[in-house]
């Protein structure tokens, strides 16, 4: 499954990594990591307590931990660490972080016993990093952990809140499911999910794509042949150097900077069950459902006949510690044919061959893993980029389907057997193997992440 590297005579020069503390975003800069330690590069990585990685997995990798180190500080204590709540960190060590960052990258840089920093790669939303990175002369490097195409929305959140087409109503049906004049492929309902606060969100993304612009490059966790289009229109509208290297977890596996401790149990359950049967169910590290969405989804699997395996991670559910609303008789009905685990791995879960189809909620990295593994997708997204993934892969890649009606148990049993039991199924079973040949062919000698990976490392080297 993973991609080998070439790996060339240490450079002796130093890169240091700055993640955002969430699953979806420490995975790739980890992966990122690892691939510039392949080309030789000595890595430090700064990191939140909040979140830490399990450090005893990169032992080539030097850490240190920044912004929350006062136990006694209740700022950091009392946030929430899911849902959308969780972003009110983010905003804080936007705001309260440069002075403890600079100081701690002008310890980094006079270290005498270590190879000299070429730059600094920090997550895009950690927007206040290039202020901080420029009165120190160094140069910032951008990872920008989702997918090209949602970029421009993302741009565009203050026209849509000046528009108001971020505070429609459900109720409103017939907007809700039009077509948003700007970008005709979305529906207003898809981008209202974005966000419930326009106003935040928009100053933020305009602080995060002004400190893009004033970067020294953005790496992409893409590749090209996937969002060609999209990668054009952003070479016209943004001069700054972009580099389309991924997908990443093909080099390196998101299982070594997993948070929580991926059950591995089910691999022998997934070896009884037959090839493509099973219909695998996870939502991400942050994404929540109500307690009544929960319900719909046990009585949707609880209904289909196919063997299911669902990561349930203790307090994706409002109000829930894990299971404890399941239905009455759900087990029963269920019996060995479904699996309920806290976390799994999922990677290896999308390689097994009994896996027929991922209902997901189409985080970035999620996406990527089953497109890399020709799995057919069911679409429920829930917030920020997810539902501006989820259309490009029910509507543009036609790769999935999209629980259009939200999750309720006649439209998952529905959407569950055009996937794995119709012809359209088998259709878009075809489209996402042709996908998967060309994440491939751009990993090889001479493909287009190759050869952007190749150029990334030539121009960190030219600093
Ligand atoms: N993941 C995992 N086990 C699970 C569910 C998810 O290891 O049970 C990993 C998954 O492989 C992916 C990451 O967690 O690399 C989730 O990232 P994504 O961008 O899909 O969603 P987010 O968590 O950011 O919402």
């Amino acid at each position: 499954m993973e991609k080998q590297t070439d790996t060339k005579v240490a450079c002796h020069r130093r890169i240091i990594l700055f993640p955002l503390p969430y699953q979806g975003h420490i995975n790739p800069m980890l992966q990122l990591a690892n691939l510039l330690y392949s080309k030789g590069f000595s890595i430090t990585i700064l990191h939140t307590n909040f979140n830490k990685p399990k450090t005893s997995n990169y032992p080539h990798f030097t850490f240190r931990f920044i912004l929350d180190n006062d136990p006694h500080d209740e700022r950091y204590s009392k946030l929430p660490s899911q849902g959308l709540g969780s972003f009110a960190r983010i905003i804080l060590f936007n705001e309260c972080g440069a002075d403890e960052l600079r100081h701690q990258l002008e310890l980094e840089l006079s270290k005498k016993d270590e190879p000299p920093v070429s730059c600094l790669v920090t997550d895009a939303l950690w927007h206040f990093t290039q202020s901080v990175a420029d009165s120190l002369s160094l140069p910032r490097l951008v990872l920008r952990t989702s997918s090209l195409f949602c970029f421009p929305i993302y741009a565009s959140i203050p026209l849509f809140h000046d528009l108001g087409y971020l505070n429609l109503s459900e109720n409103n049906h017939s907007d809700y499911e039009a077509s948003v004049p700007e970008y005709p492929l979305l529906k207003f309902k898809d981008i209202v999910k974005i966000t419930s606060n326009p106003q935040g969100m928009g100053d933020f993304v305009t602080n995060m794509l002004n400190q893009m612009k004033a970067s020294s490059g953005i790496i992409w966790n893409t590749f090209k042949e996937l969002e060609e289009s999209s990668l054009e229109t952003l070479s016209q509208d943004f001069p700054t150097p972009s580099f389309t290297l991924g997908p990443f977890h093909k080099y390196f596996p998101a299982s070594s900077s997993s948070l929580i401790e991926q059950d591995r149990t089910i691999i022998s359950w997934l070896d009884k069950q037959p090839p493509k049967s099973v219909v695998y169910v996870s939502y991400g590290s942050g994404a929540r459902i109500t307690e009544s969405e929960f319900q719909e989804v046990a009585h949707g699997l609880a209904n289909i006949s196919l063997p299911f395996l669902w990561v349930v991670r203790p307090g994706m559910v409002t109000g829930s510690e894990w299971v404890e609303s399941l239905p009455e008789n759900f087990k029963e009905r269920v019996g060995d044919r479904g699996r309920i685990v806290k976390w799994s791995p999922q990677q290896e879960v999308l390689a097994h061959p009994a896996t027929g189809c991922f209902w997901t909620h189409n985080g970035w990295n999620s996406t990527l893993e089953s497109i890399c593994e020709g799995v057919p997708m069911i679409c429920s997204p829930c917030y920020v980029d997810q539902p501006v993934n989820a259309r490009y892969v029910s509507d543009v890649w036609k790769i999935g389907v999209m629980l259009e009606d939200g999750i309720e148990r006649v439209g998952i049993e529905m959407g569950i057997k055009r996937v794995m039991m119709d012809k359209e199924g088998e259709e878009i079973r075809e489209r996402i193997s042709c996908l998967k040949e060309k994440v491939n062919v751009s990993l090889d000698e001479g493909g287009s992440s190759f050869q952007s990976l190749n150029n990334l490392v030539d121009y960190i080297s030219s600093f």
